[in-house]
């Protein structure tokens, strides 16, 4: 079945996150966009997933676990999963490693933790949008062995992309997938999302990907499917 997708959404936790970008508001807009799965990738943290999946399962709307990391270069790898437990325990590894400088929020932004009634559970007191510390070279196999998918994000924009940072693709990273929103060089298969940091920015129902069944797992197998693996 075609299944209509934006793998790059921003919550209110990230600090360039817009505030009504809540959980419930994100998993009602991808609905009235038409979309059938969503990932929610925050910067450095997936602590907003629990409540966008709980939401999303209510009305009927697959999130898929994500952060979006921010590597050692500077260069943001979208990370995707099935399981929300694989996510926590990725960012339990990148905590350590982790820049730690105190967010200041009349300046960046605040960072809201929420519930799935998006009320604010908390508030991340770091900087989210920091270097994780982890190198490039070392991020496709380190994902790949916490059960995810890392996929260079935005790989066409002129800051935080591979190919800006690097000065070219080097197919040496390992990664199989890319994000990129025009046709690239790049000779890997490609998704196409919306980075949204506003809820108005999330895709309208223009991408999809084949997937046996509308569920993390079927739609994680897709993605697997599309890296190459089976
Ligand atoms: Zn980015
Ligand atoms: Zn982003």
């Amino acid at each position: 079945m075609k299944l209509f997708y934006d793998f790059h959404i921003h919550s209110c936790l990230s600090p360039c996150g817009d505030e009504d970008s809540t959980p419930n508001n994100i998993v009602n807009m991808a609905l009235v966009k038409g979309l059938n799965v969503i990932a929610l990738s925050d910067h450095n943290t997936g602590k907003n997933c629990p409540a966008a999946m709980a939401v999303g399962k209510k009305n009927g709307l697959v999130v898929l676990p994500a952060m979006e990391l921010t590597t050692a270069e500077d260069v943001h790898v979208l990370c995707l999963f099935e399981k929300y437990e694989d996510l926590a325990a990725w960012e339990a590894y990148i905590q350590k490693t982790r820049l730690r400088v105190k967010n200041r929020p009349e300046i960046f932004g605040r960072q809201l933790i929420m519930n799935e009634n998006d009320e604010i559970v908390g508030e991340e007191e770091d900087l989210l949008i920091v270097s994780s510390g982890i190198p490039i070279e070392r991020v496709a196999g380190l994902v790949h062995g916490f059960g995810g998918i890392a996929v260079p994000a935005h790989v066409d924009k002129a800051a935080n992309s591979v190919i800006a940072v690097l000065g070219a693709f080097d197919y040496g990273l390992g990664f199989r997938l890319v994000e990129c929103a025009h046709e690239t060089d790049v000779a890997l298969p490609r998704i196409v999302d919306s980075d949204a940091h506003y809820l108005w920015d999330i895709s309208e129902a223009e991408h999809w990907i084949e997937a046996e069944t509308c569920s993390a797992r079927g739609v994680f197998a897709a993605l697997k499917k599309l890296c190459g693996e089976e």
